[in-house]
């Protein structure tokens, strides 16, 4: 695996030279920006190294994974009941980082186009076999030209997996329509109820967990990409929920 040569570490978010160090934790050095304060590992495999990784090893993507299917189908009709008038009737959908293709078809089934993208080549195999009314594609959001013109782009969980943040979103705004909207989630390292002991919190997983945002560093990523954010949804859980905008 190749590591990025990166000998002096710079904000993944904000690109801010300026840092302190945090901790080493599992092997890792982990810095903190002294500008937007997200907290990242430093000297992180590039994302096609971690793509290459993940395909077929995904932690999860065992058949013990998928065995909750009904429960996993009816979070994702929730999910897209919540964020459906986001988009037109018939409007055009992608899941970043779609797992077994469960919010695909649930958005499928509100008359969406729907597609999904997912690094995991388990796990796409999934998708295709029981939901195969919707397209799929495998490999990273950077390197998928198919199709443009989404209406609402969803990735829950996924950002703080990528190396490139920047990169990662950037390409996710090239897909939007003009007027089309993003969800997207991650785990909120500021969040009130996130354990005080960081390995107490089951989102703190470096180095596969390789960026950790605070709201006011992920309204700064998704505003530097040209985004307006519509909404901060509230959450229980320590992770942060929003909704955003590509201007028309
Ligand atoms: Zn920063």
């Amino acid at each position: 695996m190749n590591v990025i040569p990166a000998p002096v570490p710079h904000c993944p978010v904000c690109d801010g030279a300026e840092q302190t160090f945090a901790m080493t934790a599992r092997g890792h050095d982990l810095y903190r920006c002294n500008g937007c304060a997200t907290l990242y590992v430093h000297g992180l495999p590039s994302n096609a190294d971690l793509a290459a990784m993940y395909d077929d090893s995904y932690d999860g993507a065992t058949t013990g994974y998928f065995a909750k299917v009904d429960k996993k189908m009816r979070r994702a009709r929730g999910r897209i009941r919540a964020l459906r008038k986001l988009a037109p009737a018939g409007g055009r959908f992608l899941d970043v980082g779609c797992n077994g293709g469960f919010v695909v078809e649930a958005a499928r089934e509100t008359g969406l186009d729907a597609w999904g993208l997912e690094v995991d080549g388990v796990s796409v195999a999934y998708a295709r076999e029981h939901y195969p009314a919707n397209e799929y594609f495998l490999g990273l959001v950077e390197d998928f030209h198919s199709v443009q013109g989404f209406d609402l782009i969803y990735t829950s969980e996924v950002i703080e997996h990528v190396a490139d943040v920047r990169a990662f979103m950037a390409a996710i705004v090239r897909l939007l329509n003009p007027g089309g909207a993003l969800y997207v989630t991650t785990p909120d390292i500021s969040h009130w109820r996130r354990p005080r002991d960081l390995d107490k919190w089951d989102g703190f997983n470096p180095p596969v967990h390789c960026v950790y945002f605070n709201p006011a560093s992920m309204r700064l990523l998704l505003e530097s990409l040209g985004l307006e954010i519509v909404r901060k949804l509230p959450a229980f859980k320590p992770g942060m929920k929003f909704i955003a905008r590509k201007p028309r």
